[in-house]
């Protein structure tokens, strides 16, 4: 299935799971239980994280491949920088190969304490993999990022906004956006590109805080904000109750935030999983009435 026809003709909102590859393959039984766990959410589609260094692209292959296998239509991510053409070509065919035939292009980032050289790289943008994808594998689905507070590289909203445009206009199916806190900068994100004529399906990321670490840990990895009130109210979350008291507050507000998009008219929630059912299974049950329309 092409994701993006899957979005456009679902008609109600609808959940899409991102996992990451465990990198220990003695973990993978444990993973596909908890990709099954998550079937009851009736997931459109699930996302596997490609790594940038190289080193869990073979994991992402195989595990795109097994959760397909387990009946979820699932996309691959893939990031072209300092990739060649001929190895991005080979990851792509073998995609085919193991029947999932949706990307989402991404540029990447270098690996930690390196600069990017995009002179010496065959892609610089994730734009030159969409149209990598689109020229050489024309049946393929094609989503890219979209950043609700721009990208942490983008001197301002109006460039980053452009650049994502650029990448639609390049054939991208539908975009996927960076996790935020602030309904209000996804919604100006889609206005800003409804404006330039764009149409295809944009739709936001959502992550559960699960505990002060991991959002301290991901906020500095992505550079998306977080509101002063909300990092004040999981601090004190955590002194009072610790890891518990945080991950209600976590579960509260990301049902809040999922209500507030749907309701401004976003087509479905992509979860940012992090791998963990239990938090997913919660949400999916305190947002029954407005998520199975
Ligand atoms: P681009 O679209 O190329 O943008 C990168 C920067 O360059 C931005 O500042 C943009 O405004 C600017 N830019 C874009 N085009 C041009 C141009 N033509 N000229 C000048 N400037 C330009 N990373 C991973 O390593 N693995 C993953 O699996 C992964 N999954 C992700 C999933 C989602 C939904 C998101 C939002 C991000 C993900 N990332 C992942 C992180 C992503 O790789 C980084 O954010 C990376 O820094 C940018 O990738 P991009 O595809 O947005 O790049």
């Amino acid at each position: 299935m092409n994701i993006a026809h899957g979005i456009r003709n679902h008609g109600k909102p609808f959940f899409s799971l991102e996992f990451f590859p465990p990198k220990d393959v003695a973990q993978w039984p444990e993973f596909e239980q908890t990709v099954t766990r998550l079937k009851v959410l009736d997931p459109l589609y699930a996302s596997v994280t490609y790594g940038a260094g190289g080193a869990t692209q073979d994991n992402t292959l195989a595990i795109t491949g097994r959760i397909q296998a387990l009946g979820i239509e699932t996309m691959a991510h893939v990031t072209c920088v300092g990739a060649t053409r001929a190895r991005i070509d080979a990851f792509l065919r073998e995609l085919g190969s193991v029947g999932v035939h949706n990307v989402l292009a991404l540029r990447g980032d270098p690996p930690r304490g390196q600069a990017l050289d995009l002179h010496l790289s065959d892609f610089r943008h994730a734009i030159d993999l969409v149209r990598f994808v689109r020229q050489n594998y024309p049946g393929m689905g094609v989503a890219v990022a979209g950043y609700p507070a721009p990208h942490p590289e983008s001197p301002s909203f109006r460039e980053d906004r452009a650049h994502t445009l650029a990448k639609v206009r390049a054939g991208a199916d539908f975009v996927v956006t960076q996790l935020f806190f602030d309904v209000r900068e996804y919604f100006d994100l889609v206005e800003r590109l409804r404006d330039k004529g764009v149409d295809v399906p944009i739709v936001p990321g959502v992550l559960p805080v699960q505990s002060l670490d991991s959002i301290r840990r991901l906020l500095a990895m992505c550079g998306a904000n977080i509101p002063g009130k909300l990092y004040l109210a999981l601090e004190e979350a955590h002194q009072r109750g610790g890891v518990q008291a945080v991950r209600e507050m976590g579960l509260t507000f990301a049902v809040e935030q999922m209500r507030q998009l749907i309701d401004g008219g976003a087509p479905g929630i992509h979860l940012y999983t992090l791998n963990k059912a239990d938090m997913c299974l919660q949400i999916a049950e305190a947002s029954r009435a407005f998520m199975r329309g």
